[in-house]
């Protein structure tokens, strides 16, 4: 721990967590983090272990996100189920669009905070759990394999994009929401989804380190339950972490084996569909 203790990385990832409204302050449990994060020696070394876990073949790496002492989690499951019920009198669309910019807003930053570890030689594909790997559609229509960090910019571009557009997001008086506003919210949290995935298989042994994962399991807590509360992603795309939203929320609904599959999703990185 002492190693990346002192990094600039850990202050200024700390610096960038105050941010996190929804997860409250940080706060770094030395004793659990180094539980999480034992057999790891320094932060400094995450790619070559990564080289090293595929070298070892295509079997799947233990979860070390369904450790018990990585389960902690910011807010308890009450406040957070209260969090995504629709208040009387508001408009679906309206809670819709605010949860959609806050979980937006979440992943882009637990992202950059470990987006350095997150390379096109360290992960050449976008992988999840279960084996599975996300395909991108580019301009073309043509389903293209596209680097982890390739794939989440395109993401996270498109949800900028598509969120700072006032004829899908409005914001001033008078102005609607589209008809296909609803499909839009679906297709940018699948997208999130594949990022919160990538995040949990790939990269939660970074997150630990950097005494993140607490944040992360509330992120993913939040999104799952506003899931779970309006149906908004194909449970084919959730089974993957049906064993983590199983053992951090207690919910068994969807908790099915991950099949290893490679999705494909009908995507571009400038049109929003
Ligand atoms: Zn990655």
């Amino acid at each position: 721990m002492q190693a990346i203790a002192s990094s600039d990385l850990t202050w200024a990832v700390f610096s960038s967590v105050r941010a996190l409204d929804c997860v409250g302050q940080s706060s770094v449990d030395s004793e659990c983090l180094e539980s999480v994060a034992r057999n790891e020696k320094s932060v400094n070394e995450p790619r070559k272990a990564r080289r090293k876990e595929k070298d070892a073949g295509t079997t799947e790496d233990p979860k070390l996100y369904l450790e018990e002492a990585a389960l902690e989690r910011q807010l308890p499951e009450v406040d957070l189920r209260m969090l995504v019920d629709l208040p009387p009198g508001l408009d679906y669309n309206e809670w819709l669009a605010s949860h959609t910019l806050a979980l937006f807003d979440h992943i882009n930053l637990v992202y950059g905070t470990i987006s350095e570890f997150c390379t096109m030689t360290g992960c050449p594909d976008m992988t999840g759990p279960g084996l599975r790997t996300y395909l991108w559609f580019d301009e073309k229509g043509k389903k293209t394999r596209v680097a982890a960090p390739q794939y989440i910019d395109y993401v996270m571009t498109f949800t900028q994009r598509t969120v700072s557009d006032e004829t899908i997001f409005p914001t001033k008086y008078a102005n609607e929401f589209p008809s296909s506003f609803e499909s839009i919210v679906r297709k940018i949290l699948r997208l999130l989804y594949h990022v919160v995935a990538h995040i949990y298989h790939c990269h939660f042994r970074e997150v630990a380190l950097l005494g993140l994962h607490a944040h992360l399991n509330c992120v993913f807590a939040h999104l799952t339950l506003l899931n779970q509360r309006f149906n908004l992603i194909d449970p084919k795309e959730t089974e993957i972490l049906g064993d983590l939203e199983a053992a951090l929320l207690g919910d068994s609904t969807s908790s099915s084996a991950p099949s290893s599959q490679t999705l494909a999703i009908q995507e571009t990185p400038t049109t929003a569909t």
